[in-house]
């Protein structure tokens, strides 16, 4: 096999790729899932991991150079950190990283570590304990908060706390977390509200745009863009002037940065995504599991590639874009 990039159209180079390996999850927030969860896929649709390193693969061949272990919570599958480490050891895969809620970090990080895994984005939306299980719904603050420290103790670098900013419901943190942004070396990354999934409750009232927050930002103190690398998403970084940490944006709606979007997303039931806000999937489960050699499940992916969306348009409709929920694709 050719293991030639895959360049759409003009300039965006696909090297990243999350993937989803569970839609389990022991948090249910309140803007990625009702609050009794969604059903369940039986265990036989979802890929093995004989499966995912297989079509990973592929992947690389294809010219994926990063890979984001996503889900659901990721940490609630068995043997996670067996499939990092054998993900670490990949030939061609020059990052494996892991988004989590951070419930379960304390108990794995050590283990996380030696399977090869140094860069983690976790996710906290609150510094408050009772306003941390208002938006997840489950009182799990000290848990993720151990679990952050104990990671920095460990010494994994990056660590990414990922904020979804709601108006109302937790933006008089903005200053808080600049403070931490400021005394500990964690990129704090503000992620837009965005509408997705088919019973979502997205209100438009509750959307606060990057720009807002850089500019609330701005009365605490000083940031200074940082130049993206090659296999960085479509997040707009700054150094905090004078401090330990940084601060990211992710605006998804605001931004369009559809034309620096570097990722796809492969679900744990094998469905290939290349765009979080299209429900078109190509699924390579069904080839897979029929037997195709690899170069056909290698054509397949390229073929997805050259289809990919220029942009998702979510400025212009509002947005029942995107019927999968997050915890399904994977954020
Ligand atoms: N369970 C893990 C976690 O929460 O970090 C990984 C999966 S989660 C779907 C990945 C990311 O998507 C999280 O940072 C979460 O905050 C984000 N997310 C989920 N629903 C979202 C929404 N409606 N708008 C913006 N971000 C969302
Ligand atoms: Fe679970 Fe992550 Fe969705 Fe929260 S955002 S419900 S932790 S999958």
């Amino acid at each position: 096999m050719s293991s030639q990039m895959v360049s759409v159209p003009a300039s965006r180079t696909i090297n990243y790729l999350r993937v989803s390996i569970t839609d389990r999850c022991n948090l249910r927030c309140c803007y990625c899932m009702p609050e009794d969860g969604v059903p369940v896929m039986p265990h036989k649709e979802i890929l093995s991991y004989e499966e995912m390193l297989r079509l990973i693969g592929v992947f690389v061949t294809a010219g994926i150079r990063k890979v984001r272990i996503t889900g659901g919570e990721p940490l609630v599958r068995k043997e996670v950190v067996d499939l990092l480490a054998r993900l670490h050891r990949m030939p061609g895969l020059e990052e494996v990283t892991l988004t989590t809620n951070g419930v379960l970090l304390n108990e794995f990080a050590a283990d996380l570590k030696k399977s090869g895994v140094s860069r983690l984005n976790i996710s906290l939306d609150s510094l408050k304990r009772e306003r941390f299980a208002q938006i997840t719904r489950r009182d799990r603050f000290e848990e993720v908060v151990a679990g952050i420290q104990l990671a920095e103790r460990l010494g994994f670098d990056p660590i990414k706390i990922n904020v979804v900013m709601m108006r109302g419901v937790n933006d008089d943190e903005i200053g808080d977390f600049f403070r931490v942004a400021k005394e500990r070396p964690y990129q704090v990354r503000f992620i837009e509200y965005m509408p997705v999934g088919a019973d979502n409750s997205w209100d438009p009232a509750q959307f606060i745009s990057s720009k807002e927050i850089y500019e609330e930002i701005s009365q605490f103190g000083r940031l200074e863009p940082l130049t993206p690398g090659l296999l960085d998403g479509p997040a707009r970084c700054y150094r905090v002037v004078d401090g330990a940490g940084q601060i990211g944006f992710i605006s998804a709606l605001s931004d369009h940065f559809c034309e620096r979007c570097n990722r796809l997303r492969l679900t744990a039931d094998g469905q290939l995504r290349t765009c979080l806000f299209s429900d078109a999937e190509v699924s390579l489960k069904t080839p897979l599991r029929q037997g195709r050699s690899d170069e056909e499940l290698l054509a397949l992916i390229r073929e997805a590639i050259r289809n990919k969306p220029e942009g998702h348009g979510l400025q212009r409709v509002r947005p029942e874009a995107c019927m999968r929920q997050m915890s399904r694709i994977g954020g």
